[in-house]
């Protein structure tokens, strides 16, 4: 599961845990970017302090795990190397990547869509309130899946915490912990 993950929130952690269940996967590896590309016009918080908190609200699930490999390739991150590089850590695995719907038609626009279809199949997943958008493509390469979850977003999270409203709830509790002991997302951006 690819994603900014600043932070990690509770929208993440159901729809990872749903889309595990519906497509009984063995596993998921949360992928925090390295340099967010569609976002780079944004501040993004510190890779370090994204990796910590997605390690910290997942370390309890024996499915779940967190790897750096976005982070430590460097560089803008795109998600032909994300799935390359996964592919070649897992030579066996069928891989599925799991992002926001928004986010998968944009990377399906912006890279070859054959190749990425080719190293994984792409589930979209999508909050209530957001319309399954069809990325127009192969038939059988992408799966839309509406979370039952909640109306969650990194956005309205930092935005909380800048105007000193509490989080607690909305990301797992040591993640809240994190973010104040990092005093994050303390300034309007
Ligand atoms: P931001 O508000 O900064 O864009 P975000 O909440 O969308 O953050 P990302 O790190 O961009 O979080 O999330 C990765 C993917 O997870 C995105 O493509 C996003 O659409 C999806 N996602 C985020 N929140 C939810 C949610 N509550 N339910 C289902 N999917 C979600
Ligand atoms: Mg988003």
């Amino acid at each position: 599961m690819g994603g900014t993950f600043d932070p990690i929130h509770h929208g993440h952690l159901v729809a990872a845990s749903e889309v595990a269940s519906q497509f009984h996967l063995d596993e998921v590896v949360f992928v925090p970017t390295g340099q967010p590309w569609q976002k780079s016009h944004k501040l993004v918080s510190p890779a370090e302090d994204r990796y910590l908190m997605t390690v910290i609200a997942t370390a309890s699930n024996p499915q779940f795990s967190v790897s750096r490999i976005d982070i430590d390739r460097g560089g803008k991150t795109y998600t032909i190397d994300t799935l390359r590089d996964l592919r070649a850590e897992h030579r066996d695995a069928d891989l599925f990547f799991i992002t926001g719907a928004d986010a998968l038609s944009q990377i399906l626009t912006w890279h070859d869509a054959a190749e990425l279809v080719s190293l994984a199949h792409f589930i979209g997943v999508t909050r209530p309130g957001h319309v399954l958008a069809d990325p127009g493509l192969p038939a059988g390469a992408v799966s839309l899946v509406e979370v039952p979850a909640l109306a969650i977003s990194s956005t309205d999270c930092r935005a909380r915490v800048a105007q000193g409203d509490p989080v607690w709830y909305l990301v797992p509790d040591g993640v809240v912990r994190y973010i104040d002991k990092k005093q994050l997302y303390r300034n309007d951006r």
